[in-house]
C-alpha cells in the first residue's frame, strides 16, 4: 500500500490528479501545501495538495511528485471550501479558481518566464552555487523559461531555487517587469564603528590621501551625519559626494563604511498617527450603527444605504474597531478604482499599522507579503483593504466583511474564469467564517435592495449628508434644442458654460464627466461615409488624438492615422463622437486661463498615475478635471462645486437590462462629488432626452421610484432578482462551426429543460480577436433548483464535447451577472 496525494493543478481540468509520495513525505504533507509535480510529457506545475490518502488512482499509474514547496499550508481549509463553492457556483474548475486566487509567484511552472531584476544590485557572494548559475545565465540571455533553467542546472526540480531567487529579488517574473519596482530594503551607510573617535577619523583621512575619491566620500558622509541624525542612504551619499557606487563599495569592502538595511513598508503611510480616536457619530450614523448591530445579532447580511457623503465610512470604522478589539480580522472590499490613497490614509489615521492593502497594481512580491501576513494572522494585516481578489486571502478568523459601493459592476470578473461576483462570493466567505457582512452604497443594486426589502438582508438607511450639507442642486439641460438652434459651443451648452464661469470666478473647482462607453471618437470619411474597422474584431477603430492613431479597444490593434480614406481615397476625414480628450481640448480653448486635467485609462497608467492626478486636483493645482467613470468613486474633494455631465444619453442607450439602473447609479455617484462642504453644489446634466424617466428620477433622488420600475421590468422579462440567469457563450474562429454548435446546444437545452431559453444570438460585438461569439441565455425560475439546472447544462456540455466538430468550440458560463 502506497501513499498518495490528490493535487489541484492550476489548469481548467475537471478532476484533481493523484500523485504518489514517499512515507516521509506522507508525514509532512498536509492539504493546502504546494508541491512541484510533473504533468504530461514535459510540463512541471505547482499544485496544491487537496488530500493525503492511500488510494491509488484507478485509471492511470500515479507519478511521483518532484518536490515539496512549503513547510506549512499556505491555504487553509476554509479557503478550499470557499473556492470549491466558487468553482461549483460559477461553473468552472477548482484549478481555475486556484490560478486566479494565488499570487503568480506562488505558482511557478515550466512555462513561467523569468528575467533578471535589473533594479537590484546583486552581491554574488550571497548566492548559492545553483543560484549563481541561473544568475549568470540571465546575464547572457534576457529571458529564461523555467524549463531552460532546468537544463542549465541539470536538474528537474528548479522551482525551489527560483523561489529563493525571487525572494532574494534577483529575478522577477516576466509578467511584472513593466511594473515599477520598489525595493523593500533600502541600503544605508554609516562610518565603521572603529572610526568613531576624531583622531581615528583623521588617521583614516590621511591614509586615504592617495585615493581622493574615497576620501571625498568619507568627508561627505561625515558632513551629512553632522547635519542631521537621519540615517543616510547609499544613493544619497553617492549623489552628495559626486562619486560612484563602486567607490562606496570599495570602502565598504575595507570596512571603512558599514552598510545596513532598513525595511521600508510597501505601503508608505507617512506621518502615521497610530490609533487616533475615531470620530463621534452624529445621530443618524448612530442610529444606523444600532440597526446594523441588531441585524448582525440575527446573523444577517446587512445593507447600509446612505446618500453620498452621509458618513458611511465612519460607520464602517466603528464596526472595524470592534472587530479588531475582539482579535478578529476584517476585510474591506472596494471596487479597484475606488481604492485610493485618500481612503487608505483616512483609515490609516485610526488603524495605523494594522492595515494591509491588496490589489492588482501591486507586484507579485508585495502580494506574497500580504498573503503571508494574513496567513500568520499578523497584527499588521488585521484589516485588509482591497479589490475583489482580496477575498481570496488566507483569513483564519474573519469577523467582519464590508463591501463598499456594493452596486459597482466591477466587482464582477468577466475574464478569465472564475467569472465570479466578489460581493456575492464575499457573502459566502462571511458565512463560512460566521462573520458579519455589511454592504454599503448610496445607490444599492436592485438585487441587494430586493434582498433587503424581502427580509433576507438586514437594512438601515442614512438620508442626510454629514454636517447637514445639502444635496447638490440638479438641473437637466436639453441639448437637442440647443443643437438645433446652433447654440452649442462644441459640446457645451450655454447653461453649462455660464455655471463654469461662475464657479471659476468664485475660485471653486469643476468636474466634467464624460462616459467612457459609446462615445469613443471615430474617424469618418466625409465623401463616402466609411469608418475604418478593426481587421480582427467587428468594431470601428477609435481615434486617439494623443498618439495620432486609430486603435481597437478590444484587441489593441492600432495603425497611424490615415491621410486619406481607405475606401475611396478622399482626404476629407473627420472625427466623430467625442471622448475625454476632445472635451479637454475644448475646455482649454474655452477657458484658456484655467488649469485643466484629464483622468481616464490613458492618463492613469502605471502604478501611481491615478494618485498623481487626484493629488493635483485635491491640492487645487487643477481647476477643471475631465474624466470618465473613474472619478465617480469614493473621492472626497472639498472644493468641487460644479459637476457637469456632458451627455447622459450614451448611458441610457446601452443594450443591457441593467442600463437604466446603472445610469441612475452613475449619475447619482458623480453628482455626489459636488458640494461636499457647506456651500451647496450644482450638477448640470446635458441630454437629448430631458423627459426620460431615469433622468427625472436622478434629479429628484427618487431611488424608490427607480427601484420599483426596474423591478417591474425585471419581473416582466424574467431577469434577476426575480429570476436567475445563466449565460452560455460560444467562441470559435469558424463562423459556420460556431453557428452549428450554438444551434445544437440550444436544441439540447430546449428539449431537456423547462425554463426559458433565449438565443442563440450574436452580441453587439460579434467577433473579437478573430473569434466569433454567440450567446444563449437560460432563465431559471426561483422555484427551480439552480444547482440542478447547472448539472443539466454540464451534462449537455459533455455530450456536446463528444461531437468531434464541436470539440474546439469554447463554452463559457456566466452566472447571475451577464
Ligand atoms: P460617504 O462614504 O457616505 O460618502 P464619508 O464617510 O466620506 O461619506 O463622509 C463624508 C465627509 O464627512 C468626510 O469628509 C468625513 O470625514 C465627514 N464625516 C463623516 N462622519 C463624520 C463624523 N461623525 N464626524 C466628523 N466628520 C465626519
Ligand atoms: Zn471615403
Ligand atoms: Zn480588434
Amino acid at each position: 500500500m502506497g501513499n498518495f496525494i490528490n493535487v489541484i493543478l492550476p489548469i481548467p481540468l475537471e478532476r484533481s490528479f493523484t500523485y504518489s509520495i514517499t512515507e516521509e513525505e506522507a508525514t509532512l504533507l498536509q492539504p493546502g501545501m504546494r508541491v512541484a509535480v510533473p504533468f504530461g510529457k514535459t510540463k512541471i506545475y505547482t499544485g496544491i495538495v487537496h488530500s493525503v490518502h492511500q488510494k491509488p488512482p484507478e485509471a492511470y499509474e500515479a507519478k511521483e511528485i518532484h518536490q515539496l514547496l512549503d513547510d506549512y499550508p499556505i491555504i487553509n481549509p476554509i479557503q478550499l471550501k470557499h473556492w470549491e463553492w466558487i468553482a461549483s457556483y460559477y461553473m468552472c474548475t477548482l484549478g481555475e479558481v486556484v490560478r486566479s486566487a494565488l499570487p503568480s509567484a506562488f505558482l511557478l511552472e515550466s512555462e513561467t518566464l523569468v528575467v533578471r531584476n535589473t533594479e537590484y544590485e546583486v552581491d554574488e557572494n550571497e548566492l548559492l552555487d545553483d543560484e549563481f548559475l541561473v544568475f549568470e545565465a540571465l546575464q547572457h540571455q534576457s529571458i529564461l523559461k523555467v524549463q531552460e533553467v532546468s537544463a542549465i542546472i541539470e536538474r528537474k526540480n528548479v522551482l525551489p531555487i527560483l523561489q529563493r531567487l525571487l525572494e532574494k529579488k534577483i529575478i522577477v517574473l516576466k509578467e511584472e517587469v513593466y511594473e515599477q519596482y520598489r525595493p523593500k530594503l533600502v541600503r544605508y551607510v554609516k562610518l565603521g564603528a572603529e572610526y568613531d573617535a576624531d583622531e581615528k577619523l583623521e588617521e583614516l583621512l590621511n591614509s586615504l590621501k592617495r585615493a581622493p575619491k574615497q576620501s571625498q566620500v568619507v568627508l561627505t558622509l561625515f558632513q551629512l551625519q553632522g547635519r542631521s541624525q537621519k540615517p543616510i542612504k547609499v544613493s544619497e551619499l553617492e549623489k552628495a559626494s559626486n562619486t560612484s557606487k563602486a567607490v562606496i563599495k570599495s570602502l565598504v569592502d575595507k570596512v571603512v563604511l558599514e552598510e545596513y538595511f532598513i525595511k521600508t513598508d510597501r505601503v508608505n503611510f507617512g506621518g502615521s498617527s497610530d490609533d487616533s480616536e475615531t470620530k463621534d457619530l452624529n445621530e443618524y450614523q448612530t442610529s444606523a450603527l444600532i440597526d446594523i448591530k441588531k441585524a448582525f445579532k440575527e446573523k444577517k447580511v446587512t445593507l447600509l444605504k446612505g446618500v453620498t457623503s452621509s458618513g458611511k465610512t465612519e460607520v464602517y470604522v466603528k464596526l472595524i474597531e470592534e472587530c479588531l478589539e475582539k482579535g478578529l480580522q476584517a476585510l474591506y472590499l472596494l471596487p479597484e478604482i475606488a481604492l485610493t490613497t485618500q481612503l487608505i490614509s483616512r483609515l490609516q489615521e485610526y488603524f495605523g499599522e494594522k492595515i494591509a492593502v491588496y490589489h492588482s497594481k501591486y507586484n507579485v512580491q508585495e502580494r506574497v507579503e500580504v498573503w503571508q501576513n494574513v496567513l500568520q494572522a499578523k497584527p499588521k494585516a488585521q484589516l485588509v483593504i482591497g479589490a475583489r481578489s482580496a477575498m481570496y486571502l488566507p483569513f483564519s478568523k474573519l469577523g467582519l466583511v464590508i463591501v463598499d459601493e456594493e452596486h459597482e459592476s466591477s466587482f464582477k470578473q468577466f475574464d478569465p474564469a472564475p467569472r465570479y461576483h466578489a460581493r456575492d462570493a464575499a457573502i459566502v466567505l462571511g458565512n463560512l467564517h460566521s462573520a458579519n457582512v455589511l454592504l454599503g452604497s448610496a445607490t444599492p443594486s436592485v438585487e441587494t435592495y430586493y434582498n433587503a426589502k424581502t427580509g433576507k438582508y438586514g437594512f438601515t438607511e442614512i438620508t442626510r449628508r454629514y454636517g447637514d450639507v445639502l444635496m447638490p442642486e440638479m438641473e437637466l439641460v436639453d441639448i437637442k434644442e440647443a443643437t438645433r438652434k446652433k447654440r452649442m459651443k462644441g459640446h457645451f451648452s450655454e447653461r453649462l458654460l455660464l455655471e463654469m464661469q461662475e464657479t471659476l470666478i468664485e475660485g471653486n473647482q469643476i468636474i466634467l464627466f464624460q462616459n467612457r462607453r459609446g462615445f469613443a471618437p471615430l474617424l469618418e470619411c466625409l465623401t463616402c461615409g466609411h469608418t475604418p474597422q478593426c481587421p480582427n474584431c467587428d468594431v470601428s477603430l477609435t481615434y486617439h488624438q494623443f498618439r495620432n492613431q486609430l486603435r481597437c479597444h478590444y484587441c489593441g490593434h492600432h495603425t497611424a492615422l490615415p491621410e486619406s480614406c481607405f475606401a475611396c481615397g478622399s482626404p476629407d476625414l473627420d472625427t466623430k463622437g467625442f471622448g475625454t480628450e476632445q472635451i479637454e481640448k475644448e475646455v482649454i480653448g474655452l477657458f484658456p486661463d484655467a488649469k485643466v486635467g484629464r483622468m481616464d485609462l490613458d492618463t492613469t497608467r502605471g502604478k501611481h498615475g491615478y494618485e498623481k492626478i487626484i493629488t493635483a486636483f485635491e491640492q487645487q493645482e487643477l481647476d477643471i478635471l475631465v474624466g470618465t467613470q473613474m472619478l465617480t468613486k469614493g473621492l472626497d474633494f472639498r472644493n468641487v462645486n460644479l459637476v457637469g455631465v456632458m451627455n447622459a444619453d450614451s448611458l441610457l442607450n446601452f443594450p443591457d437590462y441593467r442600463a437604466h439602473e446603472r445610469t441612475y447609479q452613475l449619475l447619482t455617484q458623480v453628482s455626489g462629488r459636488a458640494g461636499r462642504t457647506k456651500k451647496r453644489g450644482k450638477v448640470i446634466i446635458q441630454t437629448y432626452n430631458p423627459y426620460h424617466q431615469i433622468l427625472k428620477q436622478v434629479t429628484t433622488s427618487d431611488y424608490e421610484g427607480m427601484y420599483k420600475e426596474q423591478l417591474d421590468e425585471r419581473a416582466q422579462f424574467k431577469y434577476p432578482p426575480v429570476n436567475r440567469i445563466i449565460k452560455v457563450t460560444f467562441k470559435h474562429k469558424n463562423y459556420n462551426v460556431l453557428n452549428e454548435a450554438a444551434d445544437w446546444f440550444v436544441g439540447a437545452l430546449r428539449s431537456n429543460f423547462g425554463g426559458t431559453v433565449l438565443g442563440p444570438e450574436y452580441p453587439p460585438v460579434a467577433r473579437i480577436r478573430n473569434q466569433y461569439l454567440k450567446h444563449i441565455v437560460v432563465k431559471v425560475e426561483k422555484v427551480q433548483s439552480l444547482a440542478q439546472t447547472k448539472a443539466n447544462i454540464r451534462r449537455i456540455e459533455k455530450s456536446f464535447k463528444a461531437v468531434a466538430m464541436y470539440r474546439s468550440v469554447r463554452v463559457i458560463y456566466n452566472v447571475d451577472h451577464i
